[in-house]
């Protein structure tokens, strides 16, 4: 086994070279130096960084330094694949173990590990409990481990895996190897949980903020799902994304809605077969169906980077749920939309859930976490500040990456259309819903209004000014607001409150929130690296070369360069391979194996697009 004294001693130009080299970048992340310090120097340690953090170079990058082979413990072995892939597309060294493979594959991983030819194996928690399988693993030289999503391990966490408890046994079968967990989940009582159940031994505790700075969070009163959901999508054409909804018939809907319209869309519940599943995920991962409408079983098995929006059009369970969902966005570091529907129903339901538990400690907790869920959504407040809050971490508005910030939404003084519509509900007796309320207040000629008498009133057809868009709008405002309620829940009728009375005598102004249609924004990242100067069909071009180079290859087009890198290439045009290599996302093994490719796509494009490149602009020629 490979002792710790015989380490070697690594400064940060070596790790800088070694990270410049192998997977193209030219800085670290924030704690993505220390992490890896802690690794080479032997040290234990627990990290914990949000999605999109980069945990995976935090171990890759010692790996490939350290003498012997490094172990990743990774629960998904779906998604082990994609990380051997990219793994080696870096040209690191490395293999999974685990169920899917035959004898024969099984064979030549252990030929290989016993040859010391691998970087990193990756192995599922199930493998430890495979009979003599520490044994195999004592007689190999071991780098270290890195123990992927080690919340699995807490019962306390929402991903528990029996099998992870076997992780437990690690530290004092392998004393002289560390250990490096890491997650992206972790409350005090899971952390907690991690270093006692791994035994860690004076573990680095790194824990990086839980902003995603690169995220833009839109929320938006539910009023028409469908055409929100189209407006929404006009303004990310071509883009990848997924749709979250609350149950499977509405992600049937939801789908076959905008496969009608012609977009390419999966959809993805439990209540679907694995296999059918299956395809969905892969033709979403290889970007053959950039769409996907699911359920929150669309989950854990998701590590596509280029996710670039997240569309909630019912309510989350809570905003860690919330958190985590959104987290599949925008993994590369792009910029990237989450947008949230709500409405009235929503909220009810969220709260009827939550008091429905028998043990008072636990409806207690579940009441706090609807309530955090509906002030996120409901306040006029950063949302940003909103959710880190919820992490027990504090954020300095305005984050300038949401809609409260950026002043998408404002709030407008209502008291007057309040008065009409409460009015309105007043004067017919409390006794009817929304349709009605709103054809008085439209002074509509409907059937209803006709058998009531309600073209009498003196509401009738005062809100003729607005659209009834508007009026459902501002209904849905009342009841959130607490002036209106309903009652009666096959045919709710509305009725006026103590607050909405005080309202109707002038006494409670009512603001609230303004939805103003904007263009999309861009996020302050994007502003600041401003790739948006890349050159679009030379972007499109280079996607069309990736997808070509990935089928070939048989893997997901990400492996092979993300969005960021091309983007990147379209904007700098670079004309030689050493220039090539100064893309960040660029590595010398990715050069190699693709740097001509994409370089004759960028000539080409450059040549059929540039006649005058060769003439100096006569105006800049005079100045020089
Ligand atoms: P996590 O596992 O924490 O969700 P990943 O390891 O998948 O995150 O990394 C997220 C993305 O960030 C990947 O596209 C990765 O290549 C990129 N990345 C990681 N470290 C850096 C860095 N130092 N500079 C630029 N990009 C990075
Ligand atoms: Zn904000």
């Amino acid at each position: 086994m490979h002792a710790l004294d015989s380490r070697e001693t690594w400064n940060d130009a070596d790790l800088l070279a070694a990270l410049r080299r192998i997977f193209g970048y030219t800085s670290f992340r924030p704690q993505q130096r220390d992490i890896i310090r802690g690794i080479l120097d032997g040290r234990d340690s627990l990290s914990i960084m949000p999605t999109g953090g980069g945990k995976s170079l935090c171990f890759q990058l010692p790996a490939a330094l350290r003498d012997g082979v490094c172990v990743v413990i990774s629960p998904l072995i779906s998604l082990m694949k994609d990380q051997v892939d990219a793994a080696c597309a870096n040209g690191l060294r490395a293999a999974a173990l685990n169920s899917s493979l035959d004898a024969a594959g099984r064979g030549a991983v252990h030929a290989a590990l016993r040859e010391g030819a691998l970087d990193l194996l990756y192995i599922s928690p199930e493998r430890l409990n495979v009979p003599g399988f520490w044994d195999t693993l004592a007689a190999l030289p071991l780098a270290f481990f890195a123990i992927d999503e080690a919340h699995c391990i807490s019962q306390w966490g929402h991903d528990f895996r029996p099998d992870y408890l076997a992780l437990s046994g690690l530290v004092e079968r392998f004393p002289g190897c560390p250990v490096a967990a890491f997650t992206a989940t972790a409350t005090p009582e899971v952390e907690r949980d991690i270093l006692q159940r791994l035994g860690l031994r004076d573990p680095l505790l790194i824990r990086s903020s839980f902003d995603r700075p690169n995220l833009f969070y839109h929320v938006q009163p539910k009023e028409n799902v469908h055409a929100q959901l189209t407006a929404f999508l006009e303004r990310h054409a071509g883009e990848s994304g997924i749709v979250y909804r609350s149950t499977r018939k509405k992600v049937e809907e939801t789908a076959a809605f905008l496969q009608k319209k012609g977009f390419r869309a999966g959809c993805y519940h439990a209540g679907l077969g694995d296999a059918e599943r299956a395809r969905a995920q892969e033709a979403f991962r290889r970007d053959e169906c950039p769409l996907m409408v699911a359920t929150v079983a669309f989950g854990m098995g998701i590590d596509k980077p280029d996710v670039r929006f997240v569309a909630h059009l019912d309510l989350p369970k809570n905003l860690e749920s919330y958190y985590q969902e959104t987290g599949r966005a925008g993994r590369d570091g792009d910029p990237a939309h989450c947008l949230l529907l709500y409405s009235p129903a929503d909220m009810a339901q969220l709260l009827y859930f939550a008091r429905q538990s028998e043990d008072e400690d636990q409806r207690a907790v579940a009441e706090r976490q609807a309530y955090a869920m509906l002030d996120y959504a409901d306040r006029n407040e950063c949302r940003r500040k909103t959710l880190l809050a919820y992490f027990g971490e504090a954020y300095q508005a305005p984050c300038g990456g949401c809609d409260v910030c950026t002043g998408e939404i404002r709030e407008e003084d209502y008291t007057i259309e309040a008065q009409k519509a409460l009015s309105a509900m007043v004067r017919s007796g409390c006794r009817f819903g929304r349709v009605l309320i709103m054809d008085i207040l439209m002074g509509a000629d409907s059937r209803r209004i006709r058998e009531t008498g309600f073209h009498s009133l003196p509401t009738y057809g005062v809100g003729k000014d607005r659209s009834r868009r508007f009026w459902r709008y501002l209904i849905d405002a009342l009841l959130r607001h607490g002036l209106a309620a309903t009652e009666g829940e096959d045919y709710p009728v509305l009725r006026v409150t103590e607050a909405g009375w005080e309202t109707l005598r002038g006494k409670n102004p009512f603001r609230a929130l303004r939805i103003v249609e904007t263009r999309a924004k861009r996020t302050r990242e994007k502003t600041a690296a401003d790739p948006g100067s890349a050159d679009e069909s030379l972007f499109q071009r280079l996607r069309e070369e990736r997808r070509r180079l990935a089928e070939a290859a048989q893997v997901p087009p990400y492996v092979i360069f993300h969005d960021r890198a091309l983007r990147e290439m379209a904007a700098r045009k670079p004309a030689s391979p050493e220039e090539l290599l100064d893309v960040p996302g660029v590595g010398e093994k990715k050069l190699r194996q693709y740097g001509e490719a994409f370089l004759a796509a960028i000539a080409a494009h450059v040549s059929e697009t540039d006649v005058s490149a060769a003439t100096p602009d006569p105006v800049s020629a005079a100045s020089a």
